[in-house]
This record gives C-alpha cells, structure tokens and sequence, in this order.
C-alpha cells in the first residue's frame, strides 16, 4: 500500500523518549511521528516497523477501538496482513466473528422479502487473483492484533495523548503533545509526521487541506444491540454477511455477529425516500438526519422496523452517531506531513516522496466515487444517478489500480485506463504485481510472498544476465534487492514478459518497470532503472 524504504535516523533518542513519558519535559525524538492510534495509525506503525523504521504513535483515546466500526475487508487488505505475517491470526479471528464468506443483499427486513443481491458469497471468484480472502472482522477485535504486532516489532504507542499542535521547517517536524488526564505537555521533534487522525482530522485542517466531493451524505447512527434469540432463522437460508435494509421507515444495513443474538444496524436514513413529494418537500432533506435527537425508544423503533418481527424482545446497548462523506482531500501531504501513512527513507531521493499524492490520490479519489456509487444505487436512489459513476466490480477496486509517478518507468504506449480488471494487469508497470502459486523446493508460495521487503527482480527462465545485473547493480546503488528466475509455467504469461525477460517488483508490490525480453540487458539500463525508480537526482 505504501512506499517505503530503509531508513534510520542515527540520533533517535528512545532515552529522551522514556524521560518524557515518566513525566519530566524532555524533548522526545523519533523519526516518524504517527497522530492516531487507530486502524490507519497503527497499520502504519506496522508497516515502517518491519521497513526498520522507529515511528511514535499517539493516540487521544486510552486504548485501541471500543466499538466494532468497520468490518468488511477487501482483498488488498489482506494481501498486506498476509505481508505482515498476520493472515492466520486475522481469519482465526474473523471466524470467530462470522461466518467465513459471507454474502451482501438488500431486504425489506431481515424477516422480509429480499429485494437484491449483491453477493451470495463474498469470496466467489477470488482465488484466481490472490492467495488470500475478503473476510468480515470487527475493528475492535483488529485493532489490537495490529497494536500487539507493531510494538513488539518495536513501534511505540502512547495513549490518552493528544497532538495539541504541530508545526514544520526544513528539517523536520515539531509538535507538541498533551496528556488528556493530567495536561502534562511533551515536545517531539520528528522527521516526518503522519496524520492519521481520521476523518475531521485536525492535523489536515491546521495545514489549510481542503476536502472536496459530494460533501456530507447522511447524519447516521449505529445501534449497538442484542436480542433474546437467535435472529438467523429469519434469513432464511441467506448468507450471513451485511444486509441492506430498505423499507418505507428506514433505509441502512445490519451486522449480525456469529451468534446470531446481537450485532448492529446502521440507519442512513429515516423517511420513505421512494415517494418523491417527500423528497422535493424537503431539499435539504431533513429527514436525512436520523442521529439529530436520537432517544433510545426512538433506536428501538428503527431496529424493530429493520428486523420485521414486532414486539420483539430486544436491549439496546449503545447508540453512535457519525456522518457519512463522500470527500478526498486537496492533497496528500504537506512539506513533511503525510495524511495517513506513507513513505520514509533513506536510500532514495526526496522526489519518492512526492510519489505518494501522485499515486495514492487518485486511487482515493476513484475509491470515493465508486462508494459513492454504491450509496445512491443502494441506499440513497433519491439523489439520482447522474454524478454518480457506473459500479465497477470490487477486484478494481481492491486489485486494479494502477500507479503513474516518477517512480514508475511507464511504458511507451501504454495507454491502458487506470482502473482495470485484475485479469488485464499482466505486470504492466505501476499495476500490482500479480499473484500465481509458484513451487519453490516442494513448497507452494505466492509470487506476493516474495514482495514486502527488499525490491524484487524477478526474470522468466532464460532470465539469468537481469538477475546478475540487477543484483550488482543494487550492490553499487546501495539498495535491498533480491533477484529469482522463474521456471513456473505461467510465470511469464502472468507477468507479460518472455523467458528472456524480467519485471522489477517494488516493496509495495507494484511493478516499476518491465523488459519484455533480453534487450538492453546491461549494467547501465538496470542501474538507470533502480536510480529512476527511487527517484534519485542523478537518474
Ligand atoms: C458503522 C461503521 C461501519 C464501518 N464499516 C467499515 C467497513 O466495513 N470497512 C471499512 O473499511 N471501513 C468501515 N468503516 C470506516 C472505518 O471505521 C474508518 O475508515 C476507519 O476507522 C478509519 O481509520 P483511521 O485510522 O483513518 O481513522 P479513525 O478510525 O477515525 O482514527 C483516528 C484516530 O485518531 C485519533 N486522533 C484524532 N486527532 C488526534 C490528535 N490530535 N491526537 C491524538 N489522537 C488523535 C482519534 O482519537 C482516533 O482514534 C465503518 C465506519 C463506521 C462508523
């Protein structure tokens, strides 16, 4: 997902860092400072942390999620997990919550008539794409597998702290952190910050980003309930997974967990959205606005209409409101700011950092369309389809992006959109490297199994002159590099090259560049290639 390469910063001072949190006004320095400690925050912590990298997480809350929040996962996802190391821990997990392969519909109730189907099975198809699966796991129960593994690969967190403020120069980042119980203030003074700060996010807003899109689409609410039976039979047969409810009373989703007794129901919106003279009463579509003044009684109303059995007897735990916003920032990042994660390093020049707005932004700005997409198609019919995008299959999304930067040697030619089906990326430069089961000595790994760490040149059978050259060639540029030629049938179809040739694979596990076969196989063309992708001056 991100870019990152090897980086360590000789002075960091974990002393200064102890001295700090017993209490005394030290200076605490860091290379990467990370504001949130949630699903972003913490992955990030993970990542740089299996790159080398010492990053500082600090997080205003006093531990990780309490509620369950997100839970759908998409293939890239777990793709990275799997990187990670997480994979088996995360579906241990999952399957604990839910049903493995759970499907997605739209029904009147959960006792009432289906009226769509968006997926009877979650995971149909998929395997031909990637080693791994979508899965269903509560944010509250990922949270800490993602805090456990960042800090015992040595990131540090630090909770009840809140980023107070934050300012940059040339060199770095200063920013001031407040303990949220006692007040005590710290200073740190990091390299670079990332701002994972979530969706209102201040740090964004202290750097003047701006967000634009279709603005705020509903004041919702998320009741957290259980029931006193099992509320399953009333799928009758469906696949438990997120159910869409649409009905004249409320229009939003359920999760049911594994037990069937509990879970919870999203409500979008309140209102017959179907009848137009409603919705051209009320332009500013106050009905919308289901968290305004939302009672217990009120939540216990909506669960009810959205399980179709009356009378039912049912305790509401907890009530959340949050707003749904179809918004991409301005920008990425400023200076030495990142929203959201990204790249550190010290093998590559500074332009790789400027990579990461001109690759990561569009893939967010298509990501918001297409939920966007799917809001109005199948919540929201009311506010038309006309900006909305045609829906596009979810391995797009997840799989077919396509990355075009200064550190990707594009080929000539290639005109290919943006977004593709992954079965149209055939190791085209700036699309994700893609998977197919090699054997390697009797054991059975993905092509992604080798990406994660070092860049990765991976050449056909008759490929062995790339491989010596591009290992040399990193020897001389200072760069983690490993190198295998590749016998599996396949390989080259998959990959797009001949027997001759060779794909260079970022750390990220996207291809940077690509040699359809032996031409130009010299010590000169692969050195240029390593320069140019870690954006070397002298490229
Ligand atoms: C009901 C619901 C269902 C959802 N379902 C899904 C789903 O199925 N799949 C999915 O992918 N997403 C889903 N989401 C969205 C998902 O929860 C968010 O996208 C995700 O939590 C974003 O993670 P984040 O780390 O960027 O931000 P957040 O989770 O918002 O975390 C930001 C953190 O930063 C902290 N913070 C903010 N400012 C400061 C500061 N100055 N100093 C210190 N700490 C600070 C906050 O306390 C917070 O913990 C769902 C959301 C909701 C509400």
């Amino acid at each position: 997902m991100f870019c990152i390469h090897k980086f360590r910063w000789p002075n960091t001072k974990w002393q200064a860092y102890d001295q700090a949190v017993t209490g005394q006004d030290e200076e605490i320095q860091v290379p990467v400072l990370i504001v949130g400690g949630s699903l972003v925050g913490l992955s990030t912590a993970l990542l740089l942390a299996r790159h080398g990298v010492e990053s500082f997480v600090v997080e205003r809350h006093s531990g990780t999620a309490i509620h369950p929040r997100a839970g759908h996962f998409n293939l890239r996802t777990l793709e990275i997990l799997r990187s990670a190391g997480l994979e088996e821990t995360v579906r241990r997990k999952s399957r604990e919550q839910y049903p493995p392969d759970g499907g997605i519909s739209n029904v009147e109730s959960l006792a009432g008539r289906e009226i769509a189907t968006y997926f009877t099975d979650l995971n149909a198809g998929v395997a031909e794409f990637s080693p791994t699966i979508r899965l269903f796991i509560n944010q509250d129960a990922l949270e800490p597998i993602l805090r456990d593994r960042a800090e015992s690969l040595g990131a540090r967190t630090r909770y009840r702290t809140e980023c107070t403020s934050l300012e940059q120069d040339g060199a770095g980042v200063t920013a001031v952190l407040t303990d949220v119980v006692t007040g005590a203030r710290s200073r740190v003074r990091a390299r670079y910050a990332v701002a994972a700060d979530g969706n209102r996010s201040p740090v964004r807003n202290r750097l003047g980003i701006q967000m634009r899109g279709h603005g705020v689409l509903s004041n919702s609410i998320t009741i957290y309930f259980r029931a006193e039976r099992d509320l399953t039979p009333l799928l009758a047969g469906r696949n438990q997974g997120v159910h869409y409810v649409t009905n004249p009373v409320l229009r939003g989703f359920f999760r049911l967990d594994r037990s069937g007794n509990g879970g919870f129901l999203v409500v979008n919106l309140v209102g017959d959205t179907a009848r137009p003279e409603i919705v051209a009463a009320y332009p500013e579509a106050p009905w919308a606005n289901v968290a305004d003044a939302i009672t217990k009684d009120r939540a216990l109303e909506l669960l009810r209409a959205a399980i179709g059995v009356p009378g039912m007897p049912l305790v509401i735990e907890d009530i959340a409101t949050w707003q749904a916003v179809a918004d991409v920032a301005d920008r990425y990042s400023e200076g030495r700011v990142f929203l959201a994660g990204d790249a550190v390093n010290g093998t590559a020049g500074p332009g790789l950092l400027a990579t990461y707005d001109a690759e990561r932004r569009p893939v967010g700005e298509f990501t918001v369309e297409q939920s966007y997409a799917r809001y109005v198609t199948r919540v929201a019919p009311y506010l038309g389809t006309a900006d909305a995008q045609p829906v596009v299959d979810d391995l797009y999304l997840e799989l077919g992006y396509r990355y075009d930067s200064p550190a990707i040697i594009a080929e000539p030619g290639d005109d290919r959109p943006p977004h593709q089906h992954p079965r149209d990326c055939t190791g085209q430069p700036g699309s994700r490297a893609p998977h197919l089961f090699l054997d390697r000595e009797g054991a059975r790994l993905s092509t992604l199994d080798l990406f994660g760490g070092n860049f990765v040149l991976l050449s056909g059978a008759r490929g062995a002159a790339w491989c010596d050259l591009g290992r040399d060639a990193a020897r001389s540029l200072a760069v983690g590099l490993d190198a295998y030629q590749v016998a599996d049938a396949g390989f080259c179809a998959a990959y797009g090259i001949s027997p001759d040739g060779a794909v260079l694979v970022r750390p990220d596990g996207f291809v940077a560049w690509r040699a359809a076969d032996a031409t130009g196989a010299t010590a000169e063309v692969i050195t240029g290639v390593l320069s140019r992708v870690l954006c070397r001056a002298n490229a």
